[in-house]
């Protein structure tokens, strides 16, 4: 449906204005966003990779000024690789504080998912004590998982075929999915792999780059981009870079070329696989009985990648925003106000 109305002129209304939210501040011992049950209300921002999660984090958290975030990349939990796990950049995040982002320093052992249930969940205790709203973003669905459900097993692979969802939970949660149409994303995905070579992913992964590791997969070391340049760094060791200033010959420069290239298209690759992945995950947590509110960010990323196609046209950088305003930003609120009023 909404492929089709993107000249339709209800695009061109003003943003809405900044709105505050209605509820009373409470004192600091007085945890309110509790439901009946005397459950922690959680808002969770699901989606892929690439989706505007972050985004929609921000965009909330200046309707309920109130907020907290905290991270649920399994990558972002770790302290580098900025631009490469694509943790959001500081003015960004305007003022509203972000726990568990580059917090861990072990990048020579994975965090285990029971490690991230204690560590989140005493984050959250933390934030609700202080009559805070919890707002959990990110893409690691068996994070998500781990830390939400009321009775944890980590020798069980809720995501295997033969496994089921349980749908008892320890929060009180606000489920928003934030959903681009397959075809849409796909595309998207592939623009922002090489916006972040633009912003310095090859640079960033060079000096990450270590030769006696190569090879290793735990920690930060699984991050889509370090294996996939591995094998370009070992044969283009960082300081033979043009960038560092040595010039290579030609033959060699169209070789280097290839391999750049070849490292390219595997990231592109595995971003697919990776989004596809945690597609299917939240799709069996439905399954499994979470209630998700899913909202469709389709046109808004048509209108974004219209604008980055007609960079000489000046096309209106406001469309995008209109959308994502729209159609995912204004209902989210509205499902935010219900859930915390309820
Ligand atoms: P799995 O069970 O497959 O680990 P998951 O849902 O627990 O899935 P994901 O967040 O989907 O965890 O991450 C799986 C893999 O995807 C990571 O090990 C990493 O290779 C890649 N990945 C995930 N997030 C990022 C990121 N922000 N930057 C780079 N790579 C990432």
């Amino acid at each position: 449906s909404s492929f089709h109305s993107l000249d339709s002129p209800v695009f061109h209304r003003p943003l809405p204005l900044h709105r505050r939210p209605r509820w009373p501040r409470m004192g600091s011992s007085t945890p309110h966003h509790r439901n009946n049950q005397n459950k922690t209300k959680l808002i969770v921002i699901m989606g892929a990779t690439g989706t505007g999660k972050s985004r929609l984090s921000i965009d909330l958290s200046t309707h309920f000024p109130h907020s907290q975030i905290i991270n649920s990349d399994k990558m972002q939990l770790y302290n580098g690789l900025d631009i490469t796990t694509n943790k959001i950049p500081l003015p960004e995040r305007k003022g509203v504080q972000h726990y568990l982002l580059g917090e861990f320093d072990s990048i020579d052992a994975d965090v285990e998912p029971s490690q991230f249930r204690s560590a989140a969940g005493s984050t959250i205790a933390d934030i609700a004590s202080r009559g805070n709203l919890p707002l959990l973003v990110g893409g690691s669905n068996t994070f998500i998982h781990a830390l939400l459900v009321e009775t944890f097993d980590p020798q069980v692979d809720v995501f295997a075929e033969s496994s089921s969802v349980s749908r008892a939970l320890r929060y009180d949660c606000c489920f928003l999915w934030v959903d681009v149409a397959w075809s849409v994303l796909s595309e998207y995905l592939c623009i922002r792999v090489d916006e972040m070579l633009d912003s310095g992913m090859l640079e960033e992964l060079a000096q990450f780059y270590d030769p006696t590791k190569a090879g290793v997969m735990v920690g930060l070391r699984k991050a889509i981009g370090v294996p996939e340049f591995d094998a370009y760094f070992r044969k283009y060791q960082p300081w033979e870079s043009p960038e560092n200033g040595v010039v290579p010959n030609k033959d060699r420069d169209q070789s280097r070329r290839e391999a750049y290239e070849e490292a390219l298209r595997e990231i592109k690759d595995n971003t697919c696989r990776l989004a596809k992945r945690q597609i299917g995950k939240i799709l069996r947590l439905r399954e499994g009985g979470w209630d998700f509110t899913r909202f469709d960010a389709t046109a808004t990323f048509q209108a974004l990648m219209k604008k980055k196609q007609s960079s000489a046209v000046a096309a209106p950088e406001l469309e995008w925003r209109e959308i994502w305003e729209r159609e995912v930003v204004e209902p989210s609120v509205k499902i935010v106000k219900r859930f915390l009023e309820e």
